[in-house]
């Protein structure tokens, strides 16, 4: 598996055109052609063996899919749509050529969903599996939204259901397990919540739900107050929805005058609680504090 070769199967299995693309893998950089009128927002993510997957879990289409997914979600979170990717790979021994045409095969499944050219890379090799994405997003000049918008009396908002990516990793099984392992960014609901519902504030849920609030709360300068009822996934545990990470759902504030649909680009929206005036960060649950903890890297070591 000589590196020349991977790379002309590589440029083949990504190939393609897309508005604004001028060039794409095979030169030294990538040119891409910005539209008038939009920001340009940028994001990466790491995705290591190990840390974020495990060989025997998570197969290398798998990989591929939630690699992207993850960095997906992050452009979502702006409200943004999705543009152009750069997908690096350091590769240990163990893997073969058919494990990257799996991976490969795996984010371009994803990326054909919603439009995202892969436009480049770099390839490596190490120890344990690494795969960086880097993806770009385009949104309205001015219109992307951030975390610290939040103002007190605004109602926080969830897409979807939480803690079935905690239960699929604890449990091995059922539409958990592929909540887990294939994570669905939630890209038009993120684009609709952003033009349509004059949302306030917004994140994507990588780490929890305690966590996550705690995060926007402190940007924005107010206190989280969640109520007792919280869209589980089927079979998940309150504290797999508030602790578990990795549901990529969208946690956003809307001014209470905002009328909320039930569902927004056929994804389900609860309303979970209220922002208010308070130490910045701090989170209640039911009335009580809640600690902070959930997916912290720096901290935990767990998958
Ligand atoms: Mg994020």
């Amino acid at each position: 598996m000589g590196e020349l070769d991977l790379v002309r199967s590589i440029r083949k299995w990504t190939a393609g055109k897309a508005p604004g693309l001028i060039v794409g893998v095979g030169d030294d950089s990538a040119i891409i052609r910005p539209r008038a009128r939009e920001d340009v927002v940028l994001t990466t993510d790491l995705f290591l063996e190990d840390s974020h997957f495990k060989r025997d879990t998570h197969s290398a289409a798998d990989c591929g899919w939630k690699a992207l997914a993850r960095a997906l979600s992050d452009i979502a979170s702006m409200g943004a749509s999705p543009r152009f990717a750069l997908v690096s790979l350091a590769l240990p021994p163990w893997v073969d050529r058919k494990w990257i045409r799996g991976f490969y095969r795996g984010m371009t499944a994803l990326a054909s969903r919603y439009g995202v050219r892969i436009v480049g890379g770099d390839l490596s090799k190490a120890g344990k599996l690494a795969c960086d994405v880097v993806v770009t997003g385009a949104v309205p000049t001015g219109q992307a939204l951030r975390r610290s918008g939040a103002k007190p009396g605004d109602r926080i908002v969830v897409t979807g259901t939480l803690g079935g990516s905690s239960l699929g990793f604890e449990t091995a099984k059922g539409p958990a397990l592929r909540r887990h392992l294939r994570p669905e960014p939630r890209i038009e609901a993120g684009e609709a919540i952003r033009s349509k519902l004059g949302a306030t504030a917004c994140m994507d849920l990588s780490d929890g739900l305690a966590m996550d609030l705690h995060r926007l709360g402190k940007e924005s300068g107010v206190a989280g107050h969640l109520h007792w009822a919280l869209p589980l996934f089927p079979g998940a545990s309150l504290r797999q929805a508030l602790m578990g990470g990795e549901d990529y759902e969208l946690l956003f504030t809307v001014p209470p005058s905002v009328k909320l649909p039930p569902v927004i680009a056929g994804i389900p929206l609860t309303d979970i609680g209220e922002m208010r005036k308070g130490r910045a960060g701090y989170v209640t649950f039911a009335g009580r504090p809640l600690p902070v903890s959930g997916w912290d890297p720096f901290k935990t070591r767990s998958v």
